[in-house]
């Protein structure tokens, strides 16, 4: 494995830390130092370094800036009892990383030598790990291709960075109930296009429709399926779960839907407590019926940025229906405490989920 050159930032080019744990906003706190690696068709992968935080310089004509060919990954970093760090799953989000690279003709990276590069940079910075429950480090990998060259065409030399976040907790008032518009309108992703990959410009395709639920007083939208608008997908940046009949169902991993790792995570852990669990197509007048007739009892998303995300009321053809009473959410709290336990090293992993990584009193 290569080594990584390490600079240290110098006091004046350290970065103004947030004044507690208890309300850091999500991602507007980056750390003092960055990971980051160069690609060079024949050279491969090279040049790999911590510096200090900076702004990047990239020529008006790099490709990421026209064509958007960059992909990204988000994964966390938690600090449990007696100051232990661990990472959550990260092999799973460095493979995952490589396939989103793969899809858009970026070349892969060394998965191991990814792995040691961000548990280094997570261990330099770790000062900057909060501590109290529910906060976290984010970790931001992210590749984009930077040839100076405007035309669409895969480019030759890329860019691999590491951002880290300290983030506060998601949810610091109990579980906040999010109402939720079905889109019709929009489409996330279509089968053959980029939507199981996390490909940049899926994001930036998703804002309209966003906007147009918040306008309504939604915070988020369902995705249906490109092709029919029948099927259920995804909840705004996250999977979906429903728990009806008492099965817990998701949509199967068709090829537009993201396959989420708090997704497995969560499937794993219920076919362990015997749920009986359905990864199938599931249609929105399936779920539309099973809330009238009373047999869907909770619906929630799933993420690394929450863990998961209970919905209560879904908004579909200019009508609002709330999910039970809209305030209970047994299973989704079940889940957010069984994954919240492990990535806090206050479990057992039984799974080879949870690395260890240092202490943060480590010198
Ligand atoms: C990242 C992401 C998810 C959730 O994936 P996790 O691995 O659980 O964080 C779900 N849907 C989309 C569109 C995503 O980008």
């Amino acid at each position: 494995m290569p080594d990584i050159a390490v600079t240290l930032a110098q006091p004046g080019e350290r970065r103004a830390r947030p004044a507690s744990d208890s309300d850091l906003p999500f991602g507007k706190i980056f750390t003092d130092h960055v990971f980051s690696m160069k690609y060079a068709a024949g050279k491969g992968w090279h040049d790999a370094a911590i510096r200090p935080y900076a702004a990047l310089a990239l020529d008006p004509a790099s490709t990421i800036l026209h064509y958007g060919q960059g992909v990204f990954e988000g994964m966390k970093a938690f600090c449990g009892a007696d100051k232990d760090l661990y990472l959550y799953r990260p092999e799973s989000h460095i493979r995952r990383l490589n396939v989103s690279a793969q899809r858009l003709c970026i070349p892969p990276l060394d998965p191991d030598f990814v792995l040691k590069a961000i548990q280094t940079l997570v261990m330099l910075d770790k000062d900057w790990m909060p501590e109290t429950v529910g906060t976290a480090l984010y970790i931001r990998p992210f590749i984009m291709g930077v040839d100076n060259y405007i035309g669409v065409k895969a480019a030759s030399e890329y860019l691999f960075n590491v951002l880290l976040c300290p983030v506060g907790a998601y949810y610091r008032e109990g579980f906040g109930p999010t109402k939720i518009l079905v889109t019709e309108d929009y489409a996330r992703a279509a089968l053959g296009g980029t939507g199981a990959c996390k490909v940049i410009g899926n994001y930036a395709a998703s804002l309209l429709a966003a906007e147009m639920a918040h306008s309504k007083g939604y915070s988020q939208v369902l995705w249906l399926d490109s092709a029919t608008k029948k099927m259920v997908e995804e909840v705004g940046m996250m999977n979906v779960f429903f728990h009806i009949n008492d099965r817990l169902v998701t949509p199967r991993l068709n090829g537009s839907i993201l396959p989420g790792i708090t997704r497995d995570s969560i499937l794993t852990l219920a076919r362990e407590k015997g749920l009986a669990v359905d990864e199938r197509d599931l249609s929105i007048e399936e779920v539309i019926r099973s809330i009238e007739n009373g047999s869907l009892k909770e619906c929630f998303g799933s993420g690394t940025a929450a863990v998961v995300s209970p919905v209560s009321t879904l908004g579909w053809r200019d009508r609002d229906y709330t999910i039970g009473s809209g305030r209970a959410f047994p299973l989704a709290e079940q889940f957010f405490k069984d994954i919240t336990d492990l990535q806090y090293g206050r479990t057992t992993d039984t799974h080879g989920w949870v690395r260890r990584i240092g202490n943060k009193r480590d010198a």
